[in-house]
């Protein structure tokens, strides 16, 4: 499921359309914890990449080495075609990795102007990319006085004072409420549009489904699996329930294009094109079946995700 449309080998170094381009990336804390295990991530200009992975997974470590808060113990890490914490390369990126620290008797206007000045970055930045997070209304108010969805947004709006090109984002609705969730979710699909590249940290699978372009996940430090969210998702499938069953699996067997028929709880089962439905129903129909259910299932993001981060410990 890996793609390399990045291009570049260890040899030859990145080109232009990879915004991120980690190697065998591996990170040691002390003797025990292999944080990253050999990661190679590969983040195209433009997209939404979402990082997925349980709790302890390796995300954080990861990002931080892209930023240059940590150092790998081994591997190679390009961003924006830098080596991580430049300075020419730091000015190019947003993140939030850190919980965004505020003074909670400044207003968010107020806060942004002293990460701007801190960071010497013109004050007519503050005005566009309060309203970029929908705080324009609140700037005036005290941080303190924030819900954690807008505290969050604030730590976005800083992150973007720069007009970063790649922006990266640890867990962004860490904490939120299912509202708050779901603004950060629409922001952050704002985000991603007009040639920003994003690159998020998530352990929520509906999440990253519903917000990114590619997804990557990563279970004990190791990438194992990449690709688009139709990608990774399991073929649909089709789900009948028609009597005699026997006979219905007998008439499916040998229909044309119809794959392999198995039946489970009482019902059969088919991989196969969802658009087949009305077809395999009127089949069953002409050959006197009954045919209660015709339905299509789905596999979601998080089968996928459950199946790769939960299989067993041997072998791995
Ligand atoms: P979460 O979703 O819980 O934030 P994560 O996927 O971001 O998890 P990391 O925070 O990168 O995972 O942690 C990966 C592993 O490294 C964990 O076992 C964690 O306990 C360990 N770890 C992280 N930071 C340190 C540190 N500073 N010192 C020692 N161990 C650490």
């Amino acid at each position: 499921m890996q793609r390399e449309l990045c291009g570049g080998t260890a040899q030859s170094p990145m080109t232009g359309d990879c915004a991120v381009d980690a190697r065998d990336l591996t990170k040691r804390y002390g003797e025990r914890i292999l944080a990253v295990d050999r990661l190679t991530l590969r983040v195209h200009r433009g997209e939404v990449y979402g990082f997925l992975g349980p709790n302890g997974a390796g995300k954080t470590t990861t990002l931080r080495m892209l930023v240059g808060l940590i150092r790998p113990n081994s591997g190679e890490v390009r961003v924006l075609g830098e080596a991580p914490g430049t300075p020419n390369g730091l000015r190019r990126i947003g993140t939030m990795i850190e919980a965004p620290a505020f003074y909670p008797f400044l207003s968010g206007r107020d806060n942004l102007r002293v990460v701007a000045r801190y960071a010497g970055i013109a004050e007519e930045r503050i005005g566009p990319v309060l309203a970029e997070v929908d705080l324009a209304e609140r700037a005036g108010d005290s941080f303190g006085s924030y819900s954690q969805g807008m505290k969050q947004r604030l730590g976005v709006a800083a992150a973007l004072l720069k007009e970063p090109e790649l922006l990266i984002l640890d867990e962004p609705t860490n904490g939120l409420d299912p509202a708050g969730m779901a603004e950060m979710r629409t922001l952050i699909r704002g985000l991603g549009q007009g040639g920003r590249t994003v690159l998020l940290s998530s352990h929520l699978m509906t999440e990253v489904e519903q917000i990114c372009d590619r997804v990557g996940i990563v279970r004990k430090g190791r990438l194992v699996a990449e690709g688009t969210v139709a990608e990774l998702r399991a073929e649909d499938a089709l789900r009948i329930r028609a009597e005699p069953l026997d006979e219905a699996r007998r008439v499916l067997a040998a229909m044309h294009g119809v794959g392999e028929v198995a039946v489970r709880d009482g019902q059969l089962r088919i991989a196969t094109d969802p658009a087949r439905s009305a077809a395999i129903n009127r089949a069953l129909v002409e050959a006197g079946l009954v045919v209660s259910e015709v339905c299509v299932e789905r596999a979601s993001l998080e089968d996928v995700f459950l199946d790769l981060t939960q299989e067993s410990e041997v072998g791995s």
